[in-house]
């Protein structure tokens, strides 16, 4: 079973050398057989390669069963014809990774300012108002004047109704609410029909109840009772948005795993950016990346029917909260380990898990 490792940008490095000594302690602890191939992306890759991405790369991700992508500098990345390609697009574009997938959940051990709650933010990945990924060719962002820009934002049947499937299926598993985020109130059309698709869906699944909110509102019915919320679908820069925030309130932006799946291929990757303010200080919180290593577990262990790959994802889980309540955390939580440390402490549970 292979995994190709790709660093990335600012605190991606240090991020994913912790993530990948979480690898390597559950590999021999559920007898994995895997094996991790690494390779690089972002601003090695463009200095080297002439590109952030190349083809050869996406070639070898197609052949293997798994990717980790770190966090890379996208706002670097203006002009993809001098190779400067956002990595995550390309790969979310190129293997129809449809559904981001974003849990955030409160910690025992660690304060928290609203109350405990575990949620789960359902994002659509590969439309909406992303300019590098909603038209054929070119991008949809076009300057028709020196002083006028217009930002076009694609919404389609087929990307609603399967993003919206994965919502109803996650909240199958869970406590059996699916909550609606849109912006139906203006973008009546667009917004109108995601809810319509996404309720349609929701017929296939009597036992869930759906409810839906406006996504201004959403920000502070979250922030005000995110208990309320278990599986929350949504546009793609509506989640992207909202998760952040959910996982902020759950201790840390560098806490919340995330993983990209469609249905042939699937991306571990941290939610957060490169932070670029934090990189090269051991200081980063390695905990999203490794959560999100979890993830791409377990996706390949439903996959493969694989009870090791599920037991093992579990076990990133269980160590991860563990050692939260040892409190053996970064400084983002109110710790004093380093990340490398902590990725050392959540290893060293997962021997006795
Ligand atoms: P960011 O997510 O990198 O950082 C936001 C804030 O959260 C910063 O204060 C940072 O120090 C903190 N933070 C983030 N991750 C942390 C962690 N693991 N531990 C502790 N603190 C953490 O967002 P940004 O600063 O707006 O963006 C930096 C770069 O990352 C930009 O180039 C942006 O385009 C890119 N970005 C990439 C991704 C991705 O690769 N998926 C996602 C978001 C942003």
């Amino acid at each position: 079973m292979k995994i190709i490792v790709l660093p990335g940008d600012g605190i991606g490095p240090e991020t994913m050398a912790a993530t990948v000594e979480v690898l390597q302690t559950v590999n021999k602890r559920f007898d994995l057989a895997l094996e991790l191939d690494h390779d690089i992306a972002g601003h090695e890759s463009l200095k080297k390669h002439g590109s952030t991405v190349t083809d050869i790369l996406l070639e070898k991700v197609r052949n293997a069963d798994g990717l980790m992508l770190g966090p890379m500098s996208t706002y670097d990345f203006k002009d993809e014809s001098k190779g400067e390609i956002n990595p995550s697009k390309f790969f979310r574009k190129s293997l129809d990774l449809y559904a981001n997938i974003r849990p955030a959940k409160t910690y025992s051990g660690l304060p928290n300012k609203v109350g405990a709650f575990d949620l789960i933010v359902v994002r659509e990945n590969t439309e909406g108002f992303y300019a590098d990924r909603n038209i054929e060719s070119g991008a949809s962002e076009m300057l028709i004047t020196p002083d006028v820009v217009i930002s076009l934002r694609r919404i389609t049947r087929l990307c609603c109704e399967r993003i919206a499937r994965t919502a109803f299926e996650l909240a199958q598993t869970r406590r059996k609410k699916v909550t609606i985020v849109h912006k139906a109130n203006v973008l009546k059309i667009a917004d109108g029909m995601f809810i319509d698709i996404c309720k349609a869906v929701g017929n296939d699944y009597p036992g869930i109840q759906i409810d839906d909110f406006i996504v201004d509102a959403m920000m502070a019915h979250v922030v005000r009772a995110p208990d309320k919320f278990d599986v929350i679908v949504t546009t793609n820069m509506f989640g992207d948005i909202l998760s952040d925030l959910t996982s902020e309130l759950s201790g840390s932006l560098g806490l919340a795993g995330s993983l990209n799946a469609g249905t042939q291929y699937a991306m571990g990757q941290a939610a957060h950016g490169s932070a670029p303010d934090i990189a090269g200080r051991d200081i980063a919180n390695p905990m999203s990346l490794i959560l999100s290593a979890g993830m791409l577990l377990g996706w390949c262990g439903q996959q493969k029917k694989s009870s090791a790959l599920l037991q093992a994802s579990k076990a990133i889980e269980r160590a991860s909260e563990r050692i939260v309540k040892d409190g053996q955390v970064t400084r983002d939580v109110g710790g004093n380990l380093g990340t490398q440390a902590v990725g050392k402490a959540i290893a060293k549970c997962l021997q006795t898990i």
